[in-house]
């Protein structure tokens, strides 16, 4: 008997487990060769051609366009780090597909299903509790800001720019925007533009936007600027129906082109009596008014996105005005200037200073597209550790340092733990090992060895990470070195890495419908 169409495919108990298990630890052994500071890059290519070069574990399983159910599951452990805490997304990953290796081996070893899931949820309780052990007493303060910007962009594609300089850029930028409690990342905007070395990168206190003056011979540039944001068009109004005038002599004629120029003045003067300086509409606006303005010394930016004009709005504090008889100086915003400058083929706004500044900009320079795109992403990890850092309080030693302390951890407590749930726990243990040894090898170092030194320098001085320093390795204390992640982007990667492992053990039939 039948219960599904013919076409559908089942795959039951072993089999679908092992299926299901295999295709996740391919995903994270995908990204493994990019962890950490000597990790590689990866170069993908999709259908058209587009090509992305990046370090980005969470760019690279999402190009990837990976159709597995269970490959996916991996593929959304990366994406909630990103969403949460911005870094660590190879990290998770990896920790994903070991956590599914180890189950994979206890399975053989006829344990349960269930107790492997229960064993892993008890050792990241361990987990958990481990990473408050590790947090650094001091105060996290500029230095160690810049310490976790910096360790978050050692070794992804800076474009020859250090990421120390980098680095103070990034924390200078989350310092602008910190409140009370929280930081207001979404305040902070990244901004690329090829053309020019990387060094040129700079923050801008305010906001840019693509956009070029409506009128060549507005000025370029308006001092202590007030600002309307209109969505008018502001041009002769056009029904929405065709409509033709029979005209038969000259005088109408004149007459028509009289009445539509002194409406188009009106608008013009309008604008011009209402005091505001700069314009910025995200409708048309008419050349003859353009130039009008433009007389006026007022600078106009048409056509803008609603999104962009919205933007301009909330940072500069101007009220968006649809209907130019509404329009008075208490909506118009400020900042100290705004600029018109042209970069090579593409022309920005600069809307600086003043009201503005609530908002910063991370003005991204490199020379080509790849590098200022992988800027780009490096910037918005750094940005995202760095908020994370300040608003937490807390950073835990990275290098591998945390996750050699966490397995020692959870081991010993496994030790207590009655039943075949120990040999989960063990295992739970066993699958952290794998940041560690991952940057070994992606240094060039033998693995286990470098597993084996790490854990008795662990033994006997505490904190023991493998360090990258310039062209030297060592093992040492990280926080000697200001090598720093946040607490928690280590606590999301074990969450959600447990999360995603159970979910995917515990399967043990997949029905495909055609
Ligand atoms: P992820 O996507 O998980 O953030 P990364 O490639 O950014 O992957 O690597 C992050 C890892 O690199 C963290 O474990 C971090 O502690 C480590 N790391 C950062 N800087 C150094 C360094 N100088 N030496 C050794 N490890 C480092
Ligand atoms: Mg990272």
């Amino acid at each position: 008997m039948f219960i599904m169409s013919e076409d559908s495919q089942r795959t039951q108990g072993r089999d679908a487990q092992s299926s299901n298990i295999m295709a996740g630890k391919a995903v994270a052994e995908s990204v493994r060769t990019t962890l950490g500071p000597r990790g590689m890059d990866k170069m993908l290519v999709d259908s058209s051609g587009e090509v992305v070069i990046t370090n980005d574990g969470a760019t690279i399983l999402e190009e990837m366009d990976i159709e597995h159910p269970a490959a996916q599951m991996i593929v959304e452990v990366a994406d909630s780090q990103e969403e949460e805490v911005g870094d660590g997304t190879t990290t998770a990953a990896v920790i994903a597909g070991n956590l599914l290796g180890e189950a994979e081996d206890l399975i053989e070893q006829d344990v349960h299903a269930t107790t492997i899931v229960e064993g892993y949820h008890e050792a990241s309780e361990i987990a958990l509790e481990a990473i408050a052990e590790q947090v650094q007493e001091a105060e996290v303060d500029d230095d160690v800001l810049t310490q976790v910007a910096e360790s978050s962009m050692t070794g992804k594609g800076t474009g020859g720019l250090t990421a120390e300089s980098l680095a103070e850029t990034v924390v200078e930028a989350v310092r602008h925007v910190e409140g009370d409690e929280k930081v207001a990342r979404d305040n902070i905007t990244v901004h690329t533009q090829i053309g020019a070395s990387s060094n040129a990168t700079e923050l801008v206190p305010g906001i840019i936007v693509d956009e070029d003056p409506a009128h060549d011979a507005m000025p370029a540039e308006v001092e202590d600027a007030s600002i309307a944001v209109l969505d008018v068009e502001l041009g002769v109004r056009t029904g929405d129906v065709d409509a033709e005038y029979a005209i038969d002599s000259i005088d109408q004629l004149n007459a028509a082109i009289d009445a539509e120029e002194s409406e188009v003045r009106g608008y013009a003067e309008t604008i011009a009596e209402s005091g505001a300086d700069v314009v910025f509409t995200s409708d048309d606006v008419d050349d003859r008014i353009s130039s009008f303005l433009a007389n006026e010394g007022v600078l106009v930016f048409e056509n803008l996105s609603n999104n962009d004009a919205g933007k301009i709005a909330s940072a500069t504090g101007a009220r968006r005005v649809g209907a130019l008889d509404d329009l008075e100086e208490d909506d118009f915003g400020a900042a100290d200037r705004v600029g018109a400058e042209n970069y090579g083929d593409d022309d920005l706004a600069f809307i600086e200073g003043g009201a503005a500044a609530d908002a910063v900009t991370v003005f991204v320079r490199g020379g080509t597209e790849h590098v200022v795109d992988e800027l780009e992403r490096a910037i918005g990890d750094a940005l995202d550790v760095a908020a994370t850092a300040l608003e937490s309080g807390e950073v835990v030693p990275g290098a591998g340092a945390t996750e050699i302390a966490i397995a020692d951890t959870v081991r010993q407590e496994a030790a207590g733990i009655e039943g075949r749930k120990q040999l989960a726990v063990t295992a739970f243990a066993d699958a952290l090992d794998v940041v560690p040894r991952t940057l070994a090898a992606n240094t060039g170092q033998d693995p286990i060895d470098a597993l084996v030194d790490l854990r008795s320098a662990h033994e006997s001085e505490g904190r023991a990470g493998l360090i990258t320093s310039g062209e030297d390795v060592t093992i040492d204390d990280p926080f000697e070195y200001g090598v720093v992640d946040p607490a928690d982007v280590k606590r999301e990667a074990i969450e959600s890495a447990t999360e995603a492992a159970t979910m995917i053990v515990r399967i043990d039939d997949v029905i495909a419908a055609e």
